[in-house]
Order: structure tokens, then sequence, then C-alpha cells
């Protein structure tokens, strides 16, 4: 590590107070990190799993220590308050180990493949699940504990060695990660490395197996760029414009409550936070007034701590600006104090505009009126994202009808977001929002890669389809399309038979077929 031009910002969001130095790892330290992981993956892949679930529960022993201490440190990087990076976070934690040490075992279990004995005779063939080898898990700022350890955890669990790169605005919650792993898995195994965009863009660059990426589509791409050159699967969890369908039939009092939440908690820096909310028009005055009166309950500092950066705050400012500029009604907010933009719900009439098209991760609101369920979804399903939807209603056979019509990985009847947290439920989306599956067994087929194992136990001198062939193969051949083929008659079918019963045994044994 050097001291050379630093990414890291040593000013905390939350109060303004010196958050410690962070080195910066030099980019051509990386082939070694890289190195000292692959030859340590060896080993930790031939060790049972137990021992690996061993080492996983002493992490998470020791992140539960300390883990108002590591909520204090997330709350200073983040600015989030700190109740909310101990529960959605820290505890989140221990929920992700639990769970994925309860059930991978049966997830990494070989696969039998029952084979068909006539055409191939005393086979046994089975999947394994090989692990990767090297993971480069590189991470956004916003959830920097639970994030990073959705991938990490199952990653170490199925064989592989992790080298992970913090984003460069919450680094020492990534260093944090890094203590608590100490001297509990092979030397190398998991590596933190630090840095900005060029130390994320070398890693991806190395040699490395897998790369788990969350972040922005624009890096995104760069990262899918990079992988397809030399052909390394990469998994992309990209941004998100979420909508929320509020139908006629709604508990407004709690759809009210759940979207407020979901639009602001994170102060709205979170890939599936609400960015759209379509409430039908009969019900849009009421649901906005209880909206409006949950929304100024809420205490900045307390509810909804501060925009993670300067960069943010600019975002949504630009984004409100435009609104109201295009003819948005401010319902409530749309002042900021430093870096605490207050929570904003807007009523809009002019859709062309940055609040509604484009990803603003902050606490902006839109609310549009709409007047069917087919208009919601059609008016939800026209975004380039796909990450989570959330539809409120008391008519749960219509919710699923219109689930299954929205375009995106994650649907939820009366509730937002929150199933990113259940490590048995797929995360995922489609579009922009990437390529990238992150927990339950699916998320496996990342983590893992399928090896096809065949035993035979065939004594025959040759296979049917062995060398040499001769002119002899070719009736076998024949026969077997006639069997094969739809249209063939039953004479037709009788002589394939007469020809296979004459053919295949002297092939077997290795004897001369007669020539045709
Ligand atoms: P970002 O893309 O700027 O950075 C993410 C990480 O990638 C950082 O560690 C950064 O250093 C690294 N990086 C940047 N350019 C790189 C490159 N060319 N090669 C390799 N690494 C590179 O994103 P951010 O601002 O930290 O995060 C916000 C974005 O993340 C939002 O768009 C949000 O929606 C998205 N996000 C998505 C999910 C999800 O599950 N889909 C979850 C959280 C955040």
């Amino acid at each position: 590590m050097s001291d050379t031009a630093s990414p890291f910002s040593t000013t905390s969001p939350r109060d303004g107070s010196t958050l410690s130095p962070v080195r910066a790892t030099e980019p051509s330290d990386l082939p070694a990190i890289v190195g000292a992981a692959h030859r340590a993956q060896e080993l930790w892949a031939a060790r049972p799993l137990e021992a690996r679930f061993e080492a996983l529960r002493a992490f998470k022993g020791r992140v539960l220590d300390r883990g108002t201490e590591l909520a204090t440190l997330i709350s200073l990087e983040t600015g989030k308050p700190e109740v909310e990076a101990l529960l959605a976070e820290v505890l989140a934690t221990a929920d992700v180990v639990d769970a994925w040490c309860k059930h991978i075992g049966p997830w990494l279990e070989d696969e039998p493949v029952a084979l068909d004995a006539t055409s191939y005779p005393k086979k046994e063939a089975w999947i394994a699940r090989v692990p990767r080898g090297v993971v480069a898990v590189i991470m956004p700022w916003n959830y920097p504990l639970a994030l990073p350890l959705r991938t990490i955890v199952p990653s170490l669990l199925a064989g592989n060695a992790v080298v992970f790169k913090p984003s460069e605005v919450t680094p020492r919650v990534g260093a944090f990660i890094g203590e608590c792993f100490q001297g509990l898995l092979p030397d190398g195994l998991f590596a933190v490395v630090q840095g900005g965009r060029d130390v994320g863009a070398a890693l991806v660059a190395d040699r490395i197996d897998l790369v788990a990426f969350t972040g922005s589509v624009a890096a995104g791409r760069k990262v899918a760029a990079s992988c397809a050159e030399r052909f390394v699967p990469c998994s992309l969890e990209l941004g998100g414009k979420d909508a929320a369908i509020v139908r006629a039939d709604a508990d407004l009092d709690r759809a009210a409550a759940g979207i407020a939440w979901g639009a602001f908690t994170n102060a709205g820096q979170n890939c599936a936070a609400i960015e759209r909310v379509y409430v039908h028009e009969s019900v849009a005055a009421p649901f906005l007034e209880k909206l409006i009166a949950t929304v100024k309950s809420l205490t900045a500092r307390d509810d909804m701590g501060s925009l993670t950066t300067e960069a943010q705050l600019a975002v949504v400012q630009r984004h409100f600006d435009e609104a109201v500029q295009k003819g948005a009604e401010v319902l409530t907010g749309g002042s900021a104090e430093g870096l605490y933009f207050a929570p904003t719900v807007l009523r809009i009439t002019d859709e062309r505009c940055s609040a509604v098209e484009e990803e603003t991760f902050g606490p902006l609101l839109p609310v549009m009126t709409v007047a069917s369920d087919d208009e919601a979804i059609a008016r939800a399903n026209a975004c380039r994202f796909g990450l989570t939807g959330s539809i409120w209603t008391r008519d749960e056979a219509a919710a699923e009808r219109m689930a299954s019509k929205l375009r995106t990985g994650v649907v939820t009847i009366n509730n937002h977001s929150f199933t990113g947290a259940i490590p048995l439920l797929p995360w995922t989306g489609i579009g922009e929002t990437g390529t990238g599956v992150t927990n339950s067994h699916h998320a496996l087929d990342l983590l893992t890669r399928p090896r096809t194992i065949l035993v035979d136990r065939n004594s025959a001198p040759r296979e049917l389809w062995w060398m040499p062939y001769g002119t002899a193969l070719a009736p076998i051949a024949r026969a077997l399309l006639t069997l094969k083929r739809p249209g063939s008659s039953i004479g037709e079918k009788l002589r394939a038979v007469l020809a296979l019963l004459t053919h295949l045994p002297k092939r077997w044994r290795g004897l001369p077929l007669p020539k045709n």
C-alpha cells in the first residue's frame, strides 16, 4: 500500500467530523494479492464444509460483538442513522451467515444424472459444483456492510477466494470487514484492496475467475466490456427506478407509511428505493394527504440521515430543479441543509423529466395518477431499469395478476424492497439493472460452475460409436434413425429392429461386422 493521491473522503457526511486516513492499494500490487488468493483457494476448497462454516460463524460472532461500533462507523461514513445501520446492515449479517450455513450443504452436493442404460450402458454420471476460484467483489457505498457480505459469505462457503474492493466512499467499513476475518481463513484467501475506479478496473483486468459487481450502469458497462474481452463471467447489479402502484382498494394508511419508508430509507440512496408512485386517481387525494403527513413527521438525522456525498446532493438538486421547472408541485420538502435534503414529494404533470426517467438515488418521490391497473403496469414498465416494484392493494388475486406483468426481478405486494435482506430470495433485475442474481441457490449458478463427471464401467472392447467405423456402423445408424423417426411404418420399424439385433451384439463384442 502507498500514500498516493487519495480518492478517499476524510470528512463525515453525518456531522463533518474528520475520518481516519486510508491508504490506497497500488494497482501494481494486485497481481501478488490475486496470486496469493489463488494459492489459498486451493487449500480452502479442499477443506470440509464444516470447517468453512466454523470460520464464517466466528466471523459473524466478531461482527456482532462489535455491532454498535460498526453501526457508528457505517453512520459516520454514509450519514445514515445508526439504528438503520444496526438493523439493515449489522443484524442482516447474522442472517446471511446463518442462512447460508444452514442451506448451502445440499445446494453444493453432487447431482446424480440418470442416463439411458440402452444408449449408455454401464455408465454413471453426476454434476459437481466447482468453486469459480478467485472472485473479485466490487461494491458501492450505500450499504457498505450488508451488500458486500451477501456475496462474500456464499462465495467463501462455496470454496472461493475473494478479493474485495469496497467503495472509495466507505473504505473504513471495508477495512473493518477485513479485520473481522483476520486469522480465520488461510492467508490471502480474503483480501481487501482499497482505491477508486482505477484500482477496480485493474482488479477486473487481473487473473480473476469471476467479477461480482454492484454499482452504477456506467461503471457496470466498463466492467462487462473488460470481462468480455477475456471471457471472465461477471455479475452486474446496477441501478433502479422502482415503482409503487397504489390501487383504489389499498389500505391507504399502510401504503402511505410503507411508501414513505421505501422512498426515504437511507435518504433514498437505495437501488430499490421507490422513485415513482402510480396511484389510482380515485384515491390520490386521501393517499397524498396520509403520505405527506407521514413524511412531515420524519426528522432529518434521526429518521432519514444525510446524503452521503456532495455529488449525490448535486444529482438530487438537479432532478428537483428540473421537475419544478417543468411544473411539478412540491407537496412537501424541497429544501437542503448541508447534505441533508428534506424528504420531498412531488406531484408530477410533465413526466419527461429526470426525476421520473433517471435514477435519482435520493429523497425525491414523484407521484402520478393512473386510471386503471393496465395503465399503472404500462407506465411502471416504461423504464430502462427493472429491479423491484410493489403493488398496494387488498385484492391479492388482482395483485398477483399484475405482478406477473411487471418487468422487474422482484415484486412485493403491500411492502417494498426489504426482500434484499432475505438470503433465501433471489435479488435480481432486468434491463439496465443488470444481469446479477444475489441470494438464494440461484446465486450459486454464478459463484460455482458445473462440472460433469462420468464413470464408465463398460468392459466391452469398444463403444458403438468408436473407430474404426468401417462400413458396418452405417446400418446400425440407419436403423436407429428409422426407429426414432415419427413417420416410419411398422414394416420399416420391424426391419430396423432386425438390423439392430443382427449388428449390435457383434459390434459390442468387437467382432468384425459383415460388409453391406
Ligand atoms: P459506482 O459505479 O460509482 O461505484 C461502484 C464501485 O465500482 C466502487 O467500488 C467503484 O470504485 C468501482 N468502480 C467504478 N468504476 C469502475 C471501473 N471502471 N472498473 C471497476 N470498478 C469500478 O457506483 P456507486 O455510486 O458507488 O453506487 C451507486 C449505484 O449502485 C447506483 O446506481 C445504485 O442503484 C447501484 N446499486 C445497485 C444495487 C443492486 O443490487 N442492483 C445495490 C446497491 C447499489
